[in-house]
């Protein structure tokens, strides 16, 4: 089976074929560094890393390249609010997004290129634009003649001529069109600037995207990916400059996001409606978050709220509850003679299907929250074997409850959400023994045998109603650290985390 992909250019989706077999070329368009990410810009991100994970997963090599945007008209203003140089800025905030982006459990690009490392480059291209007559100079500024591309509006299904007489309001007597947007301009007093054939100044917003991709990953490459606001005018600028300059496609896939929402209405820093991603994850676990967003689709609009971040919080924790119950009962099955053979290979195939069903969402348009959906429905089919079968787990199902466990870890880690490790494995020690002889009758050297014996006095006690030897082993366990929970698979031990 093949993945497909909805490819903004075409409006459909289509089968994923990357331009070399096996290996996939792809480029996010990075943050402007003049503040913190909000919550919006990390959707975006997180899409992308899940993208990329998969891709990996499925076995393609990537290579995954996003630039950071250091040189910026917000990143001037905010250096000349704070007194600060516009480098001093930009570093700030590159190390503040890296740092978010890390947190989060996003992977790191590849190559991270910074716009104002790859100046030269920028101006090569404006200079072969000038060239190919696809570019004219006004004093200093050089403008990108929309006109001379005859594709321009293509990606973003917009009519060039009704662009432009919505464009006409903002007339600039410099432009011979109203939609010619700037590769370069002319540098203005204390702003940054680099030399070039028309005089000090700065690249224009689009260009680096076009530059940096092309530098790093030669074009056409597979997937170009960014937020759905960045279409127009972002994408179709860096369409137009790039193939205007190469005379070839410059990407084979264009991929777009959803917004991130708050009460229906997209998160932004100029609406005053953001969180910060430093400040949500300060409060609530990466896994959480990374949840909350995976649960819809990534060319969805998602409405956040503080109530969707608990429902994210309580489906991780039954998930996560699952796969410690398998776990532990894995561990620990031994006494009974087992699930019958039907009911074991029952189960065999739910995690074979949700594997298969997971496998199939993704490859559809990476489809996460129809692949959680898997994920949680072998979760509940895990819960009603442990609880049918709590009394008569053996041996033989050691193998399909660890396997069980393992197939959800796995699948969830290809969408970065990592459970916590297997817990309960305990340490031997001499106190777990003299316990377990005394109180249980235990007289080897194994310590999980040794907890299993305590345990199992408890239980025998309980049988017998006789609460206060229950009790007894129950508070000398509290004492060891070890809390004892009562679980679908029968009782379990918690080790208590200390302090
Ligand atoms: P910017 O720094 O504004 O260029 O944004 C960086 C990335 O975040 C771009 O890919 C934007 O499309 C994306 N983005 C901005 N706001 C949102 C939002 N509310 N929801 C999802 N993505 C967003
Ligand atoms: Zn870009």
């Amino acid at each position: 089976m093949a993945i497909r992909v909805y490819n903004t250019m075409s409006r459909t989706k289509e089968e994923f074929v990357p331009r070399e077999p096996g290996k996939v070329a792809m480029y996010v368009c990075g943050p402007t560094v003049y503040n913190h990410i909000h919550l919006g810009n990390a959707r975006t991100f997180l899409s992308f890393d899940v993208i990329r994970r998969y891709l990996m997963w499925r076995g393609y090599e990537v290579t995954f390249v996003q630039n950071i945007t250091d040189v910026d008209d917000k990143i001037i203003k905010r250096a000349q609010e704070e007194g600060r140089s516009p480098a001093e800025v930009a570093e700030t905030y590159t190390l503040a997004f890296r740092s978010a982006m890390d947190a989060l459990g996003v992977l790191p690009p590849t190559s991270q290129p910074m716009a104002t490392q790859t100046i030269p480059e920028m101006v090569a291209m404006v200079e072969r634009l000038v060239e190919r007559g696809h570019a004219y100079v006004v004093d200093g500024d050089v403008y990108f003649s929309v006109r001379s591309y005859p594709g321009y509006g293509e990606l973003s299904g917009r009519d060039i001529d009704e662009l432009e007489a919505g464009a006409r309001v903002e007339v600039d007597e410099r432009k011979r069109d109203p939609l010619d947007f700037a590769l370069w301009k002319a540098a203005k007093p204390g702003e940054p600037h680099w030399p070039s054939p028309w005089g000090e100044g700065r690249p224009g917003w689009h260009l680096e995207c076009s530059v940096m991709s092309e530098r790093e990953l030669g074009v056409p490459f597979d997937i170009h990916g960014g937020g759905a606001d960045l279409v127009f005018p972002h994408h179709e600028n860096e369409r137009a400059q790039s193939e205007a300059a190469t005379g070839t496609q410059f990407v084979r896939y264009w991929m777009h996001g959803g917004m991130l929402q708050v009460d229906s209405e997209k998160m932004s820093k100029s609406l005053g409606n953001f969180l910060l991603l430093k400040d949500v994850l300060a409060q609530h676990p990466a896994s959480v978050l990374r949840m909350l967003m995976l649960q819809t689709h990534y060319r969805s609009p998602l409405d956040f709220s503080d109530s969707r971040l608990e429902e994210a919080s309580a489906a991780l924790e039954r998930i996560a509850n699952a796969v410690r119950n398998l776990e532990w009962a894995a561990r620990s099955a031994g006494g009974g003679a087992g699930a019958s053979a039907e009911d074991r290979e029952a189960l065999q195939a739910a995690v074979r299907e949700a594997r298969e069903r997971f496998v199939e969402s993704m490859d559809d348009d990476f489809n996460t929250a129809g692949a959680l959906a898997a994920l949680f429905e072998l979760g509940r089919a895990c819960n009603a074997f442990l609880a049918e079968h709590q009394s008569d787990l053996g041996q033989p199902d050691r193998g399909v409850l660890a396997e069980a466990a393992a197939t959800i870890r796995e699948l969830l880690s290809v969408l970065g959400i990592e459970l916590p490790a297997a817990e309960d494995s305990v340490e031997p020690t001499a106190d777990v023994l003299v316990l377990a002889r005394d109180l249980a009758g235990y007289d080897g050297t194994d310590a999980d045998e040794a907890l299993r014996a305590l345990l199992a006095a408890r239980e025998a006690a309980r049988a017998e109603r006789n609460w206060e030897a229950a009790d007894t082993v129950r508070e000398a366990l509290g004492m060891l650290g070890y809390s004892v929970e009562d679980t679908p698979s029968g009782p379990r031990l918690v080790r208590r985390s200390r302090g």
